[in-house]
Parts: C-alpha cells; structure tokens; sequence
C-alpha cells in the first residue's frame, strides 16, 4: 500500500500546504543503493569530557569523509556528526554535550546522522552513571526534534575497533529508519567469538562463504531479509510454509539460493532444517516467520494464543535450541531473532503476539552470553515499528495511517529497513553485538 502522504509531502505544493495545515512533514529516506551505498559528505567529529578513545582510524574507514575535529568550520553541511561523550563523568562535562552539539546540530544534512558514544555505566561512580544515563534521554529528545529525516542515536562502548561494525552501520544510509536508540557494544558477555570483530575478507561481500537461514521469506520482511543476506554474499536457505511454496521457490531460485518448505512449528524443524543446509553447517539463522491472530483477551479462544505464540516464539525456541546444541550453528554464527514494539509497549488486541514478542526479548537477553561464551555465537533482535507489507496493509485505514506517522520519521519503514539492521547483526565484524534489541521503527511514540 503506497504511502501518498509521503509522496505529498515529497512536492513543492504538498510541502507548502501541509506545513500551513501543521501536518507531519515525512522526508524520503536516503537508503542504500548499489549506485550509492555511502552518505555523501562531511563527518564531524567531536568530543565532551576527556576521552581514551582512538576513535580516528574508525570513522576515517566509516563511510562520509572525516572533515576533521572540533568546530565546525567550512561551509558544507555535514551528513554525520559524532560526539565522543565517553569521557563525561559529572555535570560539568554535561555540558560539554551541549556544547558541542547546540552550534551544528541545525547544520546537519536532510537525512544525516547524528551518533553519540557514551561509556558503560560505573557502579562504583554514582555521579558517572548519572551523567552517561542523561544521554540516553539526551538522544532520544533529540531524535524526536531534529527531523527532516536525520536520525539520533547512542552507542555505549568500550572500545572504538569493536564498534566499527555498528558504526560503519549508523553512518550509512542502511540504517535510514533506525533512530533514538541505545545499542551497547562489548556488553553481554564480552566481544570475543570464534572469529573474533575482524572485519570481513571482501567488504563488499561480508558474508561471502557463510550460509543463512531466513524463516517466512517467502514475502514481507524475510523476503527482504535473505535478499539482503544474499547481496552480501551468503547462501541463502529460505524457508515458509509448503503452501507458500510457490512463492518461496521463486525467491530462493532469484537470490540462488534453496528452497525449505517447512512449517516451523513442527517438532523435528531443527533436524529437518540441518539436513537441508548445504555441508550441514549453519552462520546465520535469522527467526522472522510471524503471525497474527488479533482479538482481546476476553474473546480469545485458546487457540488462537496457542498458534501464535506456537509460531512467534515456541518455534524460534526449539529450533535455536537444537540447532546451538548439535553445533550446526557453528562459532561465529549469530541468531536474529524479531520482536516487535508490541511486544515492548504491549498492544490492545494482541495479548498473544505481544507475549510472544517480548518473549522473544527475554530469549535474547538470556541466551545471549551462554551462546557467546559456550557456542560463540552472538543472538540479538530487531523489532520492527510500522513496517510496510501484507500484515500491515491488512490494517484498517485509520490505524494504518496512525501507525504510519507516530513515529519521529513520520512514515512506515520499508522490509529493507529491518534487513539491513539484521545484515549488520549478521555481519562477522559484529562480534562485540550481543545481547541487543534494536527497534526499526523510525522512534515510535510506541514503547519509547
Ligand atoms: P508477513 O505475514 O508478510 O510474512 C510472514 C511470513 O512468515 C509469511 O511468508 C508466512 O507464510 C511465514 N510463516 C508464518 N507461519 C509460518 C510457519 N509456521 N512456518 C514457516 N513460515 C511461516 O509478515 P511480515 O510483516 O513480513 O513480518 C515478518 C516478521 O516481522 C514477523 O515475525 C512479524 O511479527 C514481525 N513484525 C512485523 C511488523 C510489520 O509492521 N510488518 C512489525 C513488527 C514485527
């Protein structure tokens, strides 16, 4: 379903009348291409308190252009600000935060970056975790009023080289509709796994030599999910239902990939899907097969629970489980998981499926150190916002459209949106991300 709001607002007259009317004013997002996989422009690089951080070799492989540190000087509008807060440890360095960002931040390109580090929380430093803790409501205002489709977002790390990923990631325009949040790196069991955060082989082909499984990738997001996959070079191994079977066999055959007709819920999945992987090895296995069954609680038979959370998470349990423990996922592996912010800010009519979601965000927070430090494998998820596809397509017009623009993008996001968030957990330089739920939702009001 075309969002012709957004190609309203994308004309001059439509521009000029919405602005009167005080509508929502959503921008095209700039998301990746092959013609033009890099923001263009300047990146400024600043800093609050004193910072350890060798953070310079990092941002000059990030993407943009490092336009050198402190002030900004030149004319160009930079398409990236990032503001090494991590040496902020009282008041005083606060507002050094402000600081820095107050001249720039009206300077920053339409669809830029803004990207704030902070350190862990000190449990022994009160007035430290204090102030790192003010980021976060620091950053999640900011992406609320920045607009024009720039995004905010904060990552508290230890050290620069095993964020690279995730940076390379926030400065991209792959992560157009991932905004306001907080992502640790090195947290969660520590950032070794079997193959370390090295970068890839062929920066182009990430994932060249690994094999993916994409659950529900015959349409929608897992359709998006293993092309993603594939263009960085993995093998894909696509599984749906059997009656989506046409459908599955036509995606895997375009991304030459295999096709699994499987329905996840059966109780031999994981051996069925070890038997079908190429060499019977596994690196990625991407859980994103969902289903809704709407009614609340007080009309809802109990299998309409019992298929969704069957679907959403038993599934997604059973298979991680026997998958991890028979060692097809092998080390340097990584489980993505899919949430939803439902399952975070809980939704009237969906008691089922926002159990099973936050269940799936409980699955992660736990699994994710024993997977690491027993399998070293990471296990992360994403948990898409209003994501345009045939589920939400399926929604009434009204909540559709609310859904569409409560968020600080003011759109939907695109299957794209989640894939490349899941591409980046997938990638083998994200060794340093676990235990992580990354909202794609463009800031929702939802679960904020
Ligand atoms: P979709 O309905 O378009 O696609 C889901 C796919 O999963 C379908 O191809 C379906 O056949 C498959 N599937 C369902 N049950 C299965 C089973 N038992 N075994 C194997 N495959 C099965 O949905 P979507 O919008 O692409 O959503 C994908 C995931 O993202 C789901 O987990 C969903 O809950 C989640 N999500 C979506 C949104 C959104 O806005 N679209 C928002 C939050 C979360």
């Amino acid at each position: 379903m075309a969002d012709r709001y957004l190609s309203l607002t994308g004309t001059a007259p439509g521009r000029f009348l919405t602005r009167r009317l005080g509508l929502p004013q959503p921008v095209r997002l700039r998301r990746w291409s092959a013609e033009q996989p890099l923001l263009q422009g300047e990146l400024l690089h600043l800093t609050a308190g004193k910072s350890d951080l060798d953070l310079a070799p990092v941002l000059a492989r990030s993407g943009p252009r490092p336009g050198g540190e402190g002030p900004h000087s030149s004319d160009e509008k930079p398409v990236a600000v990032v503001l090494d807060a991590t040496g902020v440890r009282d008041i005083d360095t606060l507002a050094e935060v402000h600081a820095a960002l107050h001249p720039v931040v009206r300077s920053v390109a339409e669809s830029g970056r803004v990207v704030v580090l902070g350190a862990p929380l000190d449990p022994a430093d009160h007035h430290q975790a204090a102030v790192q803790q003010a980021l976060e409501g620091f950053v999640r205002s900011l992406g609320k009023e920045i607009g024009r489709g720039r995004t905010v977002n904060l990552v508290r790390l230890l050290k620069a080289e095993a964020a690279e990923s995730t940076l390379r990631f926030l400065l991209s325009p792959r992560s157009a509709y991932v905004s306001g949040q907080v992502i640790e790196v090195g947290g969660r069991g520590g950032s070794g796994d079997g193959r370390g955060s090295a970068g890839p082989e062929d920066p182009e082909k990430p994932l060249a030599g690994r094999t993916a499984l994409v659950t529900g990738a015959a349409r929608g997001i897992g359709e998006a999910v293993a092309a993603t996959l594939a263009r960085d070079g993995a093998l894909v191994v696509c599984l749906d239902v059997p009656s989506a079977g046409g459908d599955l066999a036509a995606v895997a055959e375009r991304l030459g990939g295999v096709a699994l007709p499987l329905d996840i819920t059966a109780d031999d999945a994981g051996g069925r899907i070890a038997d079908a992987l190429p060499g019977g090895r596994l690196d990625v296995l991407v859980h994103n097969a969902g289903i809704t069954r709407d009614r609340r609680l007080v009309n809802m038979p109990a299998e309409r629970w019992s298929s969704v959370l069957d679907v959403n998470l038993a599934s997604v349990l059973r298979t991680t489980d026997a998958l991890l423990s028979a060692g097809t996922l092998r080390a340097g592996g990584r489980v993505v998981a899919t949430a939803s912010i439902a399952g975070i800010a809980g939704n009237a009519g969906q008691t089922n499926y926002a159990a099973s979601k936050a269940g799936v965000v409980g699955l992660v927070r736990s699994l994710a150190p024993r997977a690491l430090s027993e399998h070293g494998v990471t296990v992360n998820a994403v948990a898409p916002g209003f994501i345009e596809t045939k589920m939400t397509a399926a929604v009434p017009l009204f909540i559709r459209e609310a859904g569409r623009r409560m968020n600080s993008l003011a759109q939907g996001g695109l299957p794209v949106d989640v894939a490349e968030t899941t591409a980046w957990f997938a990638h083998p330089g994200s060794g340093a991300v676990n235990g992580q739920v990354v909202r794609v939702c463009g800031q929702s009001l939802l679960g904020a």
